[in-house]
């Protein structure tokens, strides 16, 4: 199963896609993570990427695709996966259809969580990462049970610097200039899914899971 997640910043992509990966068995692959641990350890790609990170822009075209095309032919993306975050804008999406296409295959399903631009504030705000894991609370609507510490491996939990409301508000800005229309593209593409994602946590994975089946 190869399923993409669709969303703005903070409606939930990555929540859902952990909950996905662990219910399907296929591997959670996030371009954020994969450049946000580039950027940890020093990497020549991870110097280039925060530039545009930190001011809330999306990495060229040329550097994701760069990192992500291997990453599809690892062992355990033998039964599919779950992308999040990735494809962002429409040439990522052909270049994906694309290289998919070689081998007979095809995107199956892309969920659309809706979020309105109004709450994603909220959710921004409020999120705080694992810095070794990737795990993701709230500190409102999903704290973890030990404040400021990491529910899944002990790790310190902090506020990513591109989640400060200045830089929300340019991802949101450029999420609607260059990756909504992704939404239309996967509509014509007849695998688009659009699940309501103010709802909880729960309702929004149980809504996925009627989806997937
Ligand atoms: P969020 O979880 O808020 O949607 P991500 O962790 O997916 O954010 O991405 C963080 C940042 O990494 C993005 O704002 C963007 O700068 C960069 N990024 C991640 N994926 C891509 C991509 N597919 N294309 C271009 N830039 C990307
Ligand atoms: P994305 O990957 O789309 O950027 P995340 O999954 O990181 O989004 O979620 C953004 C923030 O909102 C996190 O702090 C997360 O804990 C919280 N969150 C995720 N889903 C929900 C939900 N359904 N209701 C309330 N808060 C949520
Ligand atoms: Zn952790």
């Amino acid at each position: 199963m190869k399923i993409i997640m669709l969303g703005a910043p903070g409606a939930g992509k990555g929540t859902q896609a952990k909950l996905i990966a662990a219910k399907y068995n296929i591997p959670h692959i996030s371009t954020g993570d994969i450049f946000r641990a580039n950027i940890k350890t020093g990497t020549p790609l991870g110097i280039k990427a925060k530039e545009f990170i930190d001011k809330g822009l999306l990495v060229p075209d040329e550097l994701t695709l760069d990192l992500i095309k291997d990453r599809f032919l690892g062992a355990d993306c033998i039964n599919g996966y779950v992308l999040d975050g990735f494809p962002r804008t429409l040439p990522q999406a052909e270049a994906l259809a694309a290289s998919l296409a070689e081998s007979g295959e095809k995107i199956d399903y892309a969920i659309n969580v809706d979020v309105p631009d109004e709450n994603i504030v909220n959710r921004m705000s409020g999120r705080r990462a694992c810095l070794k894991c990737g795990g993701t609370f709230h500190i409102k609507y999903n704290p973890p049970v030990k404040e400021g510490i990491c529910d899944l491996c002990g790790g310190t939990l902090m506020q990513r610097e591109d989640d400060k409301p200045e830089t929300v508000a340019r991802r949101l800005e450029v999420y609607h200039e260059q990756t909504q229309p992704l939404i239309d593209y996967y509509k014509e593409n007849g695998v688009l899914k659009t699940v309501d994602g103010t709802q909880d946590v729960d309702k929004v994975f149980s809504d996925i899971v009627d989806i997937l089946g």
